[in-house]
């Protein structure tokens, strides 16, 4: 578990030498661990590491660690794919969902948010199946003008940006090329109006050709906590 930190140091200073290579302020970038089919004791390691945004896959999995941690000042974003029966425990005990792929999924989530007693509204970000998204879950990209301002608008969610999930490529320009779409859809958005200061994008194979195409959040999971079970 020790590894832990020493596996968090090396991600932090290739972020560095990614934000110095793009010519970005390392403070643009934010390290979220994602801590899928991992246990408790390791995501422990990592707050004690000075990590405190997690990710999770699974629902269930995440609130059982949420009520074992019952730390306060932990982020908590959820990532995984959400189905509409799920929409009420994900809008009461994440910080974030990164998933949202749908306008009835986020108008659940907002809904759901709302009732909650939680009293900042749900941060998300739409998820944008770009060329050859591993997962084929979200929107089309020339679905994402309307769904964003649709979502936008809706009270309990505060869209922040896009998400995308891409197919693994070996070199860095194959690795760049999804993300310079995602960001080219985020910033006409901006041109349209919309305020939005988030690309989540980056996992622990191509964090650096996402940091150089403008990533604000980077979701590492094997490369911080080591194989998944
Ligand atoms: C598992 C997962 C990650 C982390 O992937 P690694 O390759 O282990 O860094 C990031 N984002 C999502 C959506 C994931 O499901």
């Amino acid at each position: 578990m020790s590894d832990i930190q020493g596996r968090l140091d090396a991600i932090r200073r290739r972020i560095d030498t990614a934000c110095q290579r793009a010519g970005r302020a390392e403070s643009e970038v934010s390290l979220i661990a994602v801590s899928k089919r991992q246990p408790v004791d390791a995501i422990r390691a990592a707050l004690a590491a000075g990590q405190t945004a997690f990710g999770e896959n699974y629902l269930q999995e995440g609130m059982d660690k949420q009520a074992e941690l019952a730390e306060p000042g932990i982020s908590w974003h959820f990532v995984g794919p959400i189905q509409s029966n799920k929409t009420r425990a994900a809008a009461a005990n994440f910080d974030w969902v990164h998933t949202v792929d749908r306008l009835k999924i986020a108008q659940r989530l907002a809904q759901h948010r709302v009732e909650s007693n939680r009293d900042q509204p749900l941060d998300c970000c739409l998820q944008v199946n770009v060329s050859g998204e591993a997962s084929k879950a979200g929107a089309e990209p020339d679905e994402v003008p309307k769904l964003a301002r649709e979502i936008a608008a809706l009270d309990g969610l505060r869209l922040r940006g896009l998400m995308t999930l891409p197919e693994p490529a070996d070199d860095e320009a194959s690795q760049r090329a999804p993300f310079a779409e995602l960001r080219r859809l985020r910033d006409d958005l901006r041109a349209d109006g919309l305020e939005l200061d988030t690309l989540s994008m980056g996992m622990s194979a191509d964090l650096e050709a996402a940091i150089l195409e403008g990533a604000t959040l980077v979701r590492i999971g094997t490369a911080v906590f080591g194989p998944r079970d």
